[in-house]
């Protein structure tokens, strides 16, 4: 079989959320209606891409608390440094190169805040927020946080490029996010004239994001900030005719349905309205 071509291409919108922070919201199926929009690339829900952006000396932009059910984040920090806490009591720090997966489960409260030193002379922060959905069975599991330090998951080289792998195997190389949805997961930098090849398995849904420059993908360019699907094919060949830094995502359906409410993601709507009331009576934890 040959290799995948583009599909689509959803352009991310440019927004603000939590407190000020710029991020380009990447949803797979923008176009359909409603819940719909979360499905064309099941497993994932979302991507945000925040940032680039300086954060200025006395900062308070970030994500004050909030709640979550239903799924996982995998955060990605490419520059800069975060902090989080959550109403486990768990609390971590995010170094550029590192990761967080947060398994929302059963219901879940965070904040992501900047680290004191950007408090007393801001500073630069980028990153990525991978949204993955959790099949029924996992959505009322215990909450929790894993911390993916920079060590665990080394640039390796590439021809003409290097790769950062988070999850699955990927040019050989086994990321270390593991999640009930089976999913592949990486940044890959190429220079002009680099080539990223990698088989997927058959029945995966497969993207790439460009978070910077253009790639192409079957001779078809595919602009940063923007979600390009791919179709039929055993495989995907990414091609660079000037340097491009993506993000490669590629999972196994879950095949559920999909109710969505802000930060929940649960299989009916009635489970929504469910979640709205534990979170409201303090059933998913507190922050102080
Ligand atoms: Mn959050």
């Amino acid at each position: 079989m040959p290799t995948k071509r583009v599909i689509s291409q959803v352009p991310g919108l440019p927004t603000q959320d939590g407190n000020r922070v710029h991020l380009t919201r990447l949803v797979p199926g923008r176009s359909q209606r409603g819940s719909d929009a979360f499905r064309a690339l099941d497993p994932f829900l979302l991507m945000d891409h925040f940032g680039p952006m300086t954060l200025p000396p006395g900062t308070d932009a970030g994500f004050p608390p909030h709640p979550h059910r239903g799924f996982q984040t995998l955060t990605y920090l490419i520059q800069g440094a975060f902090r989080h806490r959550d109403s486990t009591g768990g609390s971590g720090l995010l170094r550029p190169g590192g990761a967080q997966l947060m398994n929302a489960g059963a219901g879940i409260v965070h904040e992501e805040m900047p680290v004191p030193e950007h408090l007393e002379t801001g500073g630069a922060i980028e990153g990525v927020q991978l949204w993955i959905n959790l099949p029924a069975a996992h959505k009322g599991s215990a909450p929790g946080y894993t911390d993916l330090q920079p060590e665990s998951m080394p640039w390796r080289a590439l021809p003409g490029g290097r790769i950062r792998v988070l999850a699955g195997e990927i040019a050989g190389v086994t990321g270390p996010a593991v999640t009930p949805a089976p999913i592949a997961y990486a940044h890959v930098e190429l220079e002009k004239g680099g080539r990223f090849e990698q088989a997927i398995p058959a029945g995966w849904t497969a993207a790439v994001v460009p978070l910077e420059g253009t790639l192409r993908v079957q001779g078809e360019e595919v602009a940063a900030d923007t979600v390009a699907l791919l179709g039929e094919g055993d495989g995907v060949a990414v091609e660079a005719a000037a340097p491009v830094s993506f993000m490669f995502l590629a999972g196994r359906p879950i095949g559920e349905p999909i109710a969505h409410y802000g930060p929940f993601v649960m299989n009916t709507p009635g489970e929504i309205e469910q979640a709205i009331s534990d979170y409201q009576a303090g059933r998913m934890g507190r922050l102080d």
